[in-house]
Formats: structure tokens, sequence, C-alpha cells
């Protein structure tokens, strides 16, 4: 018998590969921008004819290439960025798999043009279906154009399966908006069929986004901030009354490079929980950035998806992040910071700070002038203390009382709250008057304490003196099941009897005199409605319902004690302003508006 084992040709087993990695026109851009990018350019020039289809160019003003360079750089596996497979978990460059030029050649006419900074002149070399055709020397200036004629030429099948040309400018635009977006700081431009339709100066990330969606976005984005050992994330988001009714600008990147990932777009839309209508979607433009050991790129050929080590984790950062943002821009009218980079605190953490916590202070003097002490300038420490107008140094260094009889250590020290209509808690803060809605400010207060004992496990459990059994049906059983879990951590002390049967041994300390057993069908309803495998999400639900149902209703007296709680408690929240159904605590009507109307009454 004769061998009937051959080697493809690399032509043919180009061809083969660049199906993979070069479905369309906007693969192509991506791929040659990337390239750009890793070759250290500050500007970025892409040009298209037909949607890419007749025609791509990329000039770029990176390093160049030598002579020898520009021939290798078509081959297969050929990269300047790769030598062993170690390096292939602590890359940062956006290609690394040296496929992409060799892809494209097989597939298309292309022309290279290159020098870099030391050579006199570039070399031009023209490659088609993956044969050099011409090798010369031409002047030119540093760096690399990249010209794609004719794509797919050789591959009809491929060519005739390609959208309308509207369609596949979306792809390309849509590429050119991915990879400008982490690129702020260089220039781009994009200039289709003869018309310039893009050109991005260099800037920093939200003038990139105005250059690409609008100058209107600078008043509709919210920054986002948060680091932490293992991950940090920066971007914006758009504000909830921006959400729009198509699932528009939805920006996700993993160490700048563009990601899909239906599991993180939960956490925000999760965070904006109830603030945005069903029917719409909230925008952000969010990188993460992550030790790449971390995570795993290579699943995909077109790697737009991506496995991290510890995606529980991300969620809960990026959920945690996002809400932080939305929280600060409800508040951040209040205080006037001269610093807006000073917006970044964290309420929680301020709480927990071992600066010294200084009471409230309220002169009783009659002869105390409110608006002067408006007018001293303070220190914008980005501290919710302010609010109250305290001293933030501590020094101590306090400026007499006016009348020392009237300032006793009682009175000097006592913030007074009063109740409107029992529903509301009136009280004054440095900037003016606090009106706070009494259920929701204790609703935001127990929601967050009750995911605090989810998290630490520390909710205190009373132990009942009678086990009170609690019967369900089968299927309700089973649901109940999953939730034992998170349940114990709140406080409910309760283990199954029977396939049908729970007994609860002990109950939350918070309970209060509420029936467990209507809590417990609430919880469950609830969890019908909102069925998720998600284990955060869970705990949000397990926490949502209990703080709902326990927080203090509208029309029910409050002592003056029980209004101070709930007042220095929810500044203490990490999201004051909102309660966990997106509804504003409180509002606050500042002295200089007061001052208006009285003025021009
Ligand atoms: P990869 O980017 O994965 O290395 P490519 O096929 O995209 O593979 O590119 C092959 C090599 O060609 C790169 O590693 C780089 O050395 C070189 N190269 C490609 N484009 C450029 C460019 N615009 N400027 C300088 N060098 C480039
Ligand atoms: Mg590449």
């Amino acid at each position: 018998m004769l061998d009937v084992i051959k080697l493809l040709p690399d032509s043919v087993a180009n061809q083969i590969a660049a199906g993979e990695v070069i479905q369309r026109p906007a693969s192509a851009v991506k791929e040659l921008m990337e390239n750009a990018l890793d070759a250290g350019a500050t500007q970025i020039d892409l040009v298209v004819k037909d949607a890419g289809k007749a025609l791509i160019m990329v000039t770029d003003n990176g390093c160049g290439m030598s002579e020898t360079d520009a021939r290798m750089c078509f081959e297969r596996h050929a990269t300047s960025k790769i030598s062993k497979a170690e390096d292939l978990f602590s890359i940062r460059t956006m290609g690394f798999r040296g496929e992409a030029l060799a892809s494209i050649a097989a597939i298309a006419q292309v022309e290279l043009k290159t020098r870099r900074k030391d050579d006199e002149v570039g070399v031009k070399i023209i490659n088609e279906g993956s044969v050099v055709k011409e090798q010369t020397l031409v002047p030119m200036p540093v760096g690399t154009t990249f010209t794609i004629k004719n794509l797919f030429f050789n591959v009809p099948a491929r060519r005739n399966f390609l959208k309308s040309p509207a369609a596949e400018m979306r792809h390309v635009v849509e590429e050119f908006t991915r990879v400008t977006l982490m690129n702020p700081e260089v220039g781009f431009t994009l200039t289709s069929d003869g018309k310039e339709l893009y050109h991005l100066y260099p800037g920093n990330l939200k003038q990139r986004i105005m250059g690409l969606f609008g100058n209107n976005y600078d008043e509709k984005l919210l920054a986002v901030h948060q680091d932490t050992d293992r991950v940090s994330i920066h971007g914006y988001i758009v504000k909830a009354e921006f959400a729009k009714k198509t699932r528009g600008e939805q920006y996700f990147f993993v160490n700048k490079r563009f990601i899909k990932h239906p599991y993180l777009h939960h956490a925000i839309e999760n965070a904006f929980m109830e603030m945005i209508p069903q029917d719409s979607f909230p925008g952000y433009f969010l990188n993460i950035e992550v030790d790449p050991a971390d995570i795993d790129v290579n699943i995909h050929p077109t790697k737009t998806e991506v496995n991290f080590l510890d995606v529980k984790l991300v969620y809960a950062i990026l959920h945690a992040a996002v809400r932080k943002a939305i929280g600060q821009n409800n508040l951040s009218p209040m205080i006037d910071f001269d610093e807006p980079a000073n917006l970044g605190f964290d309420f929680g953490e301020v709480v927990k700070s071992s600066s010294p916590i200084v009471q409230p202070e309220v002169p009783v003097n009659s002869a105390y002038n409110p608006f002067r002490q408006h007018q001293t300038p303070s220190k914008p420490s980005g501290d919710w203390r302010l609010l109250y107008g305290e001293r933030t140094d501590s020094t101590g260094e306090e400026t007499p009382p006016e009348n020392p009889q009237e300032t006793t250590a009682n009175t000097e020290l006592k913030t007074h709250y009063l109740q409107l209509n029992q529903s509301y808690i009136v009280t004054t803060v440095k900037s003016g008057l606090l009106v706070i809605d009494q259920h929701l400010a204790h609703y935001r207060v127990l929601f967050e304490k009750f995911l605090k004992d989810m998290e630490t496990s520390t909710g205190h459990s009373q132990q009942e003196l009678f086990p009170q059994p609690f019967t369900l049906n089968a299927n309700d059983a089973s649901l109940m099941r999953e939730l034992l879990p998170d349940l114990q951590q709140v406080g409910f002390n309760m283990e199954q009897a029977n396939p049908t049967t729970f007994m609860i041994n002990g109950t939350p300390a918070d309970l209060a005199g509420a029936d467990p057993v209507a809590l417990l069908e609430k919880m469950l309803e609830n969890y019908k409605i909102n069925r998720t495998d998600l284990q955060l999400e869970r705990k949000l639900g397990i926490a949502k319902t209990m703080a709902a149902q326990l927080s203090v209703k509208a029309i029910t007296p409050l002592s003056e004690k029980e209004m101070e709680n709930i007042v220095d408690q929810l500044f203490g929240c990490s999201v004051a302003e909102v309660a966990p159904d997106g509804k504003k605590t409180y509002v606050l009507l500042a002295l200089d508006e007061i001052n208006g109307k009285l003025k021009n009454s």
C-alpha cells in the first residue's frame, strides 16, 4: 500500500486557520489596530472602503520592523511577543499567537510598508495569498502601514457569507470603538469611503467616551473607582436616568481587552436594582484589572470570553463599586467637594476608621446665626460627618463658645430630631434641613445589616422556648432547603424534621415581635419570583425581604432616641442615599435655597 498522509502546504493551512481568526473585515481591523498599539504607536489611522471588503488600511507611528521581520511577520506562529509557553500566562499585549498576519495574508492582497527610527528608508512588501510578490525599499516616515485589499478574494464562500455593507460597517465601528476606548492616550481616526467618521484626540477616558458617543455624555457619566488587592475596577457608568431602551453602550474590559461576560453584566444590572425601568439597559465603560495569572483569556478564538479564577469575588467587587458610584451621585450635590477625586471614599470605612468620632454639634446660643456657620469654609474631606458641620481636624482647637453658661457639655453636643407626620425624621445639618423617610432609611439600615450578618455569619439568634414547626408542600420545602444556609446566617436556627416540615429553634434577634413564619413565607414567595442560582443574589433577596418586613413603617411614632439611632446608622451605610428599591431616603433643604426663597419673597 502507498502512504496516503501528506502535509498540507502552508498556504492551505493558513487559509483554513484564517477562518478562525478573520471572520469578517472587522476582525482584520481589530488585529491590525492591536498590532499598532503593541508597537507603541501614539497615532493610528484607519481607512476603509466598502466596509473593509475592498480596502482596510491601518497606519501607525509605532516602532516599525526590520527588513527581515517585515518578511517574517507573515509566517504562522511568527511573533515577537512570546517565546515560551509560560509567557502565555503573563502576557499583557494584545495578540500573542502570531496568527493574525499569516491569516490575513492567506486570504487577501496585503501591502506592508514599515520603517524603524534608526533606518534610513523603509521596506515595502507585497504578499498575496501567503506568497511574497514584491520586496522594495521605500522612503517613508517611521512606523507601519498595512493595506489589505480584496479580503477573501480567494475564498468566495466566505465573501458571499458577508452581510450588507451597512452591517459590516457596524462591526468595523464596533471594533474601532472597543480598541479606542481603552487607549484614550492614543489618537485615532476612522475614514470610511473618503468620509472621516471619527477624529479622536489623545485624552482621558471621559474625553474618549465623549469623542465616540457625543459631548452630551459629559453630564451622563458617573466615575467608578475601586481598588482591592486582587482586582481594581475603573471607568464610568451611565446615570440611571439616561438608561436606554436598547442594549447600547455596554463595554467591559479585562486588562483593557474587550470581553463579554453575562454573569458580570448581571452584577451591574443588579447594582442598578430597580433604579432603572425593567425595559431599559444600564450603560457602562469599565475596565477590570487583574493579575493575568488570575484569568484564562484564550478559551475562545476571537477572545471575547474570559475565565476568572475567582469570578464570584469579581462579581462582588464590581457590584459594590457600581453601588458606591450610584450612591455618591445622589449625595454629591449636597456636599460641595472641591476635588472630585475625593468622591472615592467608602462610607463604611469612614465609620470604622480610627479617627475620633466627634458628636454632632448644634449651638443653642440664642444669638446663633446659622448662616455664619455655613459660611465658614471647611476642609472637603469626603467625610459624611461634614453634613453635620463637624470639625474634621482632630487637633481639638475649638473656638470658645460665645456664652459659656448655655453650652454645658450636655446641651452643646445634642442634635435634635423632630418627627413630621409620624413618617419623617427632621433634623438640622451643616448645610440645611434634612428630612428623612423613616421607613426607607430603616429599610436601608437593616438591609446592609443583614447582608453583613450573612457575610460574616454573625446574625444573632434568639432561642425559641418551644420550637415551632413550619410545614410546606414538597416543592416549597425543597426551595426552603436552598435558602436554609443563608437563613442560618441571619439568625434563623432551623432544621428539617421531615421532607415537608422544618423546626424553628431560634429566630433573628432583630425580629422584634414579628411573626417568623409569616416572614419565612414572604421570603419563600420572593424567592419563587426571583429564583436564582447565584449565591450573592440569594443573599441580597433574603436581606431585602427581611429588611422590608422588619423596618419601621410610615405613621409610626418614634422616640427621639429611636430617630437618632436610625439617622446615625443610615449615614454609616455604604449607600445611604437610596433604599434597596432605589427610592431616595432623604431630601436636603439647603440653606442657600431657604435663604433665597425668603429673601426673594
Ligand atoms: P502577534 O500580534 O500575535 O504577535 P501578528 O501576526 O499579529 O501576531 O503579528 C506578528 C508580528 O509582526 C508581531 O509580533 C510584531 O512583531 C510584528 N508586527 C505586526 N504589526 C506590527 C506593527 N504595526 N508595527 C510593528 N510590528 C508589527
Ligand atoms: Mg497581532
